[in-house]
């Protein structure tokens, strides 16, 4: 391998040069302490930034293995490097100057969620670490400034590196604190089931953010406290005894007037299929990691899905067991993400009534009366939501302020009144036996036909070349084509949307045969991932672009939206 001196020469020899010539920098070089890899050059100063990485032997890094022992503490770990390299990085950038992204030096930029990236990557077996970067490499105009790239590589980034990647120069609370934290999580997640719950909010949480732009926690907020009735106490390994609201499994209903913070909750609920940061507020707020929103979504759309457990006797006489639409309806969309859900093995629907079809979600007695059964497509949510739990095993937490009919067939209901939860269960059963359900109950839906098999583009055969590009949290583009993912609402991170985009391309190269189902196909990309990390989705593997891990439902969401998929 070359060594530093090699490549302090080689810079040397191509100052002052046409941009073109930092070419011939790519390759990897052994500086003290670590080997410094130049993955990609970019082709001019206004280009993306040049893509670095930089591998540290385990017994260099020195992160002893306790701290990484469980997959979420290694996860933990990485999230928590990327920060302070990130930090560091922030603080060198710049330093060196020139044109256009000149001296810019970057990591990914983690928000409030704790999520596996490329851009951190500890080996569990051997303790090597991986961190991947990007440097906007120097020019005036576009005449390569070796210099300044050498102040970058040989004086800026050896400092990144050990103030936050060396075990030793660190501190060890805090990284004890992260694995600790990380374990407590996971031990929550554990219990649920074994409690019979499909959510706990710890006492003293914060839910409400900053603001509608800002993931930090709201300063001065109410904090949560559970009502005694729902309240259990887990006893974590390492925090100890901590008390809080088990939501139980079945249908749990929150009401309250506008403004209290049924949404709030109920938003807090989606994100803790997530791990949080510590200071976020929402550390021991854990939901059932499996859980989707179910939002309507009018204008996607909908590729043979089978959504007549919903929606049957269109007016256009359309298949709904096989339902295809470019522009789907605020009830059909809704339909589609509930079937969908249940295809991805989701055990917990989460709904808000802000954002749901009100034709899917209840018809009330006047309305039943004018418009006979025979006559209205939609069997509204309300008639098959005891079904999805009794027959499918599937869960439902639903914000329902405006309408009470939801009081006959909930489980536990729970008021927000000024953002503190009153289990008020009794009193509203009570109530409702006053207003009697006016619809007789169903004969269950048929089982949902989950055999879609998607056949791979011929556009997509190795070889060829695929554009394929990130729009941030809200898309990615695949070959032109736009995949809409703005109100896939658990997606937290434009790095998992461009994840998403590699799975798609990964499946319609690999996976895509006409033969596997979706469900098998999502098997296979979540074993790839598993077995040889994010970084495999990508045919290069010299250079990986900054990923996230998206979760198998999302993956499905995804499928779910793309509308070139051949099915
Ligand atoms: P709802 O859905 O019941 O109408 P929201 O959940 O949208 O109410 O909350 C209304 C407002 O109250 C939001 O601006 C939110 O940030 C704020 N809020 C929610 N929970 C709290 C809390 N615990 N403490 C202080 N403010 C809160
Ligand atoms: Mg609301």
């Amino acid at each position: 391998m070359q060594t530093s001196t090699d490549l302090k020469g080689l810079l040397a020899w191509i100052d002052r040069r046409g941009y073109p010539a930092y070419k011939e920098t790519k390759g990897a070089y052994q500086f003290p302490g670590y080997v410094l890899s130049i993955d990609h050059v970019q082709g001019d100063p206004f280009a993306a930034p040049s893509k670095l990485s930089i591998h540290i032997a385990g017994k260099t890094a020195g992160f002893p293995p306790e701290l990484y022992r469980l997959p979420c503490q290694r996860i933990a770990l990485q999230d928590e490097l990327t920060r302070q390299f990130g930090r560091q990085a922030a603080q060198a950038s710049g330093q060196a100057r020139g044109s256009g992204h000149s001296g810019l030096i970057s990591v990914s930029r983690c928000g409030q969620e704790v999520l596996e990236r490329t851009a951190c990557v500890l080996d569990p077996g051997s303790g090597d670490l991986v961190l991947r970067l990007e440097v906007g490499f120097p020019a005036n105009g576009r005449t390569i400034n070796a210099r300044e790239l050498e102040k970058i590589l040989f004086d800026l980034l050896p400092r990144c590196v050990e103030s936050s990647l060396l075990y030793r120069n660190l501190d060890r609370r805090r990284l004890q604190g992260v694995a600790d934290l990380a374990e407590d999580q996971h031990f929550i997640r554990e219990q649920l089931p074994k409690l019979g719950l499909c959510a706990f909010v710890a006492d003293g949480s914060v839910l409400p953010r900053e603001s509608g732009i800002s993931q930090r926690p709201m300063k001065g907020a109410v904090p949560f406290v559970s009502p005694e009735e729902l309240a259990v106490e887990l006893d974590l390994p390492h925090r100890g005894k901590l008390r809080g609201m088990g939501v139980p499994r079945g249908i749990t209903l929150i009401v309250g007037g506008g403004y209290h913070g049924k949404s709030t909750l109920l938003k807090a609920l989606e994100v803790g299929v997530y791990d949080h940061i510590a200071g976020d507020g929402r550390e021991y707020v854990i939901t059932d990691d499996t859980a989707v929103k179910i939002r309507s979504e009018d204008g996607r759309s909908i590729r043979r899905t089978d959504i007549s457990l919903f929606i049957n006797h269109l007016p256009n006489g359309k298949d709904t067991a096989a339902f295809v639409t470019e522009d789907a309806s605020g009830s059909t969309s809704q339909a589609a993400n509930v079937v969908e859900s249940m295809e991805a093995g989701s055990t917990l629907l989460l709904i808000d009534e802000d954002t749901s079809a009100t034709n899917f979600m209840i018809r009330d007695a006047l309305m039943q009366r004018v418009i006979h059964r025979d006559m209205e497509p939609i069997t509204p949510f309300i008639d098959r939501i005891r079904e999805l739990y009794d027959r499918h095993g599937i869960s439902t937490v639903i914000v329902a302020g405006s309408s009470g009919a939801y009081f006959h067939i909930a489980d536990h209901i729970i008021q927000m009144d000024r953002y503190i939860p009153r289990d008020i269960t009794a009193r509203a059963k009570e109530e409702a036996q006053a207003y009697p359900l006016q619809s007789a109950p169903l004969a269950p839906g048929p089982l949902p036909n989950f055999d879609r098999r998607p056949q791979a583009s011929p556009e997509f055969r190795s070889g060829d070349r695929v554009k394929l590009k990130s729009l941030g949290r809200d898309g990615v583009s695949l070959n032109r084509e736009t995949i809409d993912l703005r109100y896939v609402e658990q997606l937290r991170d434009g790095e998992q949307s461009a994840a998403l985009g590699y799975c798609m391309l990964y499946a319609q190269r690999h996976l895509l045969d006409g033969r596997r189902t979706l469900r098998q196909v999502v098997e296979a990309l979540e074993a790839v991932m598993e077995r040889e990390g994010l970084s495999a989705l990508c045919e290069s593997r010299s250079s990986v672009p900054f990923l996230a891990r998206p979760r198998r439902q999302e993956i499905f969401a995804c499928f779910d939206r793309y509308r070139g998929l051949r099915l």
